[in-house]
């Protein structure tokens, strides 16, 4: 946990969130400023800013992050019609939060990235 940290202070409480799922590893929130009509984010409880953070035997954090946005995807109902995973890492990402996390982007038809 970091103080300052917004991620954090969400999963801590102090600032009151929807916590739409959760588990020993992570918890799923509505992203605040939704970009898609279905706009999740799948976070670590512990904080980890970066992927390259993540240690060698801690890689089943990341495995877990993607079988919860599969199954939180299917809950949203987004499963057939498709969705984005995206993963923002350092200044030209544009990541914002300094603490890791999966946008599940769906909905609506995205536009072409890359
Ligand atoms: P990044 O650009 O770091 O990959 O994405 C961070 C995301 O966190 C942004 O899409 C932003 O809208 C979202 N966000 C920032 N502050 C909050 C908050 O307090 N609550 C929630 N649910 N999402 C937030
Ligand atoms: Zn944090």
């Amino acid at each position: 946990m970091e103080p300052e940290c917004i991620f954090c202070k969400i999963y801590s409480g102090e600032i009151p969130s929807d916590i739409l799922y959760s588990d020993s590893l992570c918890f799923v929130v509505r992203d605040i400023q939704p970009v898609a009509p279905s706009h999740l984010l799948v976070i670590p409880i512990r904080h980890v800013t970066f992927l390259d953070e993540v240690e060698d035997d801690e890689f089943d954090l990341v495995a877990q992050m993607f079988k919860t946005a599969v199954s939180i995807a299917a809950e949203e109902g987004i499963s057939q019609s498709g969705y984005r995973l995206v993963v923002n890492q350092r200044d030209n990402s544009g990541q914002v939060v300094p603490h890791l996390h999966l946008h599940v982007l769906g909905g609506d038809r995205l536009g072409v990235i890359g």
